[in-house]
């Protein structure tokens, strides 16, 4: 709407990530990954730790069931949190090897788990400018599928695959690179769960995209160095967000899903 307006929650974070709306409970989660922290902010009563530590944690969205999925940096998993409020291992590994920093995730209607694994998350060695701790040989998209434990190597060519996001049937998954490429990839997601052709959706003028979400019309709302550029389904540029502070991450939430939060 034209008298849309940004309003600032709550301020003095480190590096704020994932956040994701908790239907059940009517909060937004969100992570300060470097304070090691998940945070959660309510309209009564503002900010408070949901959970501590964190491992890190980046990236964070839900299950069909409302249960807590979140990327851990140092913990190199996927996290679930089940409705006792265990936190638990979903996946840590691939073909025996450690991931290098989860990062962003999303669940497909289905219940399968999507993830990107670039290595933001890895130390850098100051003399060799290495990172260090690697085990896989590149920075992967995967799909899990909790049913059977099966975890499948999905895109092995973006430089640091970041946010991901299905359109409205499914039938396409975006997933944006925020490493040189500064760009959105659109993939056909086939019924067995695999990816087809890709293209080039759109390419961000300001800064890189990381988070990414996708509205009930199939519109692409990326987070971006000026605040949110809003794509249509054709990959045009329809509407921009400015936002003092760039955005890292953006989920839509609220008791009627139409206010968008940032983390910025
Ligand atoms: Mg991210």
């Amino acid at each position: 709407p034209a008298d849309a307006k940004v309003t600032k929650l709550a301020g003095d974070f480190t590096f704020t990530e994932g956040p994701t709306w908790i239907k059940a409970g009517g909060f937004l989660v969100f992570s300060d990954i470097p304070q090691d922290e998940l945070k959660q902010w309510k309209s009564a009563g503002g900010v408070t730790t949901y959970r501590q530590p964190s491992h890190n944690a980046n990236g964070n969205t839900t299950d069909s069931v409302g249960r807590l999925i979140t990327c851990e940096h140092s913990g190199r998993r996927i996290a679930i949190q089940e409705r006792t409020g265990a936190v638990k291992t979903l996946v840590d590994s691939f073909e025996g090897k450690k991931f290098n920093s989860p990062n962003d995730v999303v669940v497909k209607s289905d219940g399968t788990v999507w993830f990107t694994d670039p290595d933001y998350g890895l130390k850098t060695n100051p003399t060799t400018k290495q990172k260090e701790g690697r085990e896989q040989p590149g920075n992967f998209v995967y799909r899990h599928d909790p049913k059977n434990g099966r975890t499948a190597a999905l895109v092995k060519d973006f430089v640091n695959p970041n946010g991901l996001a299905f359109s409205p049937d499914e039938k396409k998954l975006y997933i944006a690179d925020s490493g040189a490429p500064k760009h959105i990839r659109v993939f056909a997601v086939s019924s067995d769960g695999t990816l087809g052709a890709s293209r080039i959706f759109c390419t961000l003028d300001q800064g890189v995209p990381d988070g990414i979400r996708v509205d009930q019309h199939g519109r692409v709302w990326s987070s971006a160095g000026d605040g949110v550029q809003i794509f249509g389904p054709d990959g045009r540029l329809v509407g921009r967000i400015l936002v003092p502070e760039s955005p890292a991450n953006l989920c839509f939430g609220g008791a009627d899903g139409k206010t968008l939060f940032m983390t910025a």
